[in-house]
């Protein structure tokens, strides 16, 4: 079909994620035909540096054959099959058995599903089923983190703790509380030091731990670096503090390591960088290098025991998917976990990440960026009006917006979001010069965006 048509179709038919349908329809899709190593190209052949890779996803980038022939592999020996009631098959039970060496902390267990949403809204349904089948049906609540990000199914949403998640959608459910952000550059007090401010988050969960009755609460949840709620890096010492909390009251910790999991900090986990120790690890996206849809809940020994006795005592664990552990998307999974092996991506991440993060920092003396953040191949640049005394622009103003927009015309992809964010997550095989071929792109960007509101440089 010919690119016009194309869009179209498009604009007739589909109902895109995630957008505002009516701007859609005046301004039509930015259509990807084909990906070549961090390159999206579009209709005409120009080149776009992903620098989201994707959605914070694609980490091996847009064309490795590896994860082609793993795939063809496996269409040819069984294309299908699945993992209910003892139904078993090699790709799913490997992938299990790596996952378990992998973990950050001694896990025992992995179940599996198709998206980030669906491993998060499993999570809730695990820690439910285990407190009923433990006995003790009143400790069930979750507490996630304000700007937290889990997903967009109706659990995981409601974890998720972002006001267009909730408002419009009648949301959250029930049993679901949301503390505070650890942005301590953005929520700080006047004066208060960043171990002050750590210490009042903890403090904060503390009391409303206390005030919701500590025999009802049953789990934390929170990514190690918040991803679309602005690429938030803890403060030192945030996740230690916050986890002898935890403890205190017997609460499950679980991390979302949906964007973090698989190198994205430099490490193979997020867990690692930021000193958590989780009961339960959600994971997905590079997990396949998003070339298949697959997603994984570890639980430790504990979470699994509780489950087995349930599984007894109470019914069946009566939940899974039809693909949970997809026997295509697992090999394609295995392959990509090989692939982080052999060419050492972790390493790599963590010996170009430097890079990417120094040329962000540098980017603190630009009178339009109040704050640059990030680790590893995570990163964010933070826009404000006034940078001395953090004064946000009028949200009306879409500068961040401009900026990703002004990007894609200089060739690099990039997503804000609210409060003028503008997230970088490149694939994670990107060089160091491909990390200065985007900056050069980026700071093209940003002068341009710079120059039309007239703001003196
Ligand atoms: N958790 C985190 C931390 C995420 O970033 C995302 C997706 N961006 C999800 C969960 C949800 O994943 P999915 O979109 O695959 O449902």
């Amino acid at each position: 079909m010919s690119s016009n048509s194309l869009r179209d179709a498009d604009i007739r038919y589909v109902l895109h994620p995630y957008t505002n349908l009516a701007a859609h329809e005046a301004q039509g899709p930015f259509m990807a035909m084909r990906g070549e190593g961090i390159r999206v190209f579009d209709e005409n052949g120009k080149d776009y540096i992903e620098g989201m890779a994707g959605l914070w996803c694609a980490s091996l980038g847009f064309s490795e054959p590896r994860l082609k022939e793993a795939a063809m592999r496996q269409f040819d020996l069984l294309p299908f099959f699945h993992q209910f009631s003892h139904k078993s098959h090699e790709p799913g039970i490997l992938l299990a058995q790596k996952l378990i060496e992998m973990a950050p902390v001694p896990m025992s267990h992995v179940f599996f599903a198709n998206s980030g949403s669906e491993a998060n809204d499993t999570v809730v349904k695990i820690v439910r089923y285990m407190n009923n089948a433990l006995g003790r049906p009143q400790k069930k609540k979750i507490i996630s983190r304000q700007r937290g990000y889990h997903g967009v199914t109706v659990a995981a949403a409601s974890l998720t703790g972002l006001p267009l998640n909730h408002r419009n959608f009648d949301l959250p459910i029930e049993g679901i509380r949301h503390t505070s952000c650890p942005h301590y550059w953005r929520y700080g007090q006047e004066g208060e030091s960043e171990q002050q401010f750590t210490d009042r988050m903890a403090a904060e969960l503390e009391e409303m731990i206390l005030a919701e009755g500590p025999d009802t609460v049953a789990a934390f949840i929170a990514e190690p670096i918040m991803g679309a709620g602005g690429v938030v890096v803890p403060p030192a010492g945030y996740f230690p503090k916050i986890q002898a909390v935890l403890k205190k009251y017997d609460i499950l910790m679980v991390a979302d390591e949906v964007i973090c999991g698989f190198g994205r900090t430099g490490k193979a986990w997020g867990s690692q960088t930021f000193d958590i120790q989780p009961d339960i690890l959600s994971c997905a996206k590079a997990l396949s290098s998003a070339y298949l849809p697959i997603s994984a809940v570890m639980v430790n020994e504990r979470v699994y025991e509780a489950v087995k006795k349930g599984s007894a005592e109470i019914g069946a664990f009566g939940h899974g998917y039809t693909y949970s552990g997809h026997p295509i998307a697992a090999a394609v999974a295995l392959e990509t976990l090989a692939i982080y092996e052999e060419r050492q991506i972790f390493d790599h991440v963590a010996n170009v990440g430097p890079t990417m993060q120094a040329a962000l920092r540098q980017l603190e003396t630009h009178p339009l960026v109040g704050n640059a953040r990030g680790i590893g191949l995570i990163g964010a640049l933070e826009l404000v009006a006034d940078k001395d005394h953090k004064v946000p622009f009028d949200p009306a103003l879409g500068v961040g917006a401009q900026v990703v927009a002004r990007a894609q015309d200089e060739g690099l992809i990039l997503r804000s979001m609210a409060g003028d964010i503008v997230a970088f997550s490149p694939p994670l095989i990107i060089t160091e010069s491909e990390i200065e071929e985007m900056m050069a792109r980026f700071n093209r960007a940003l002068s341009a965006v710079t120059a039309s509101l007239a703001v003196p440089v």
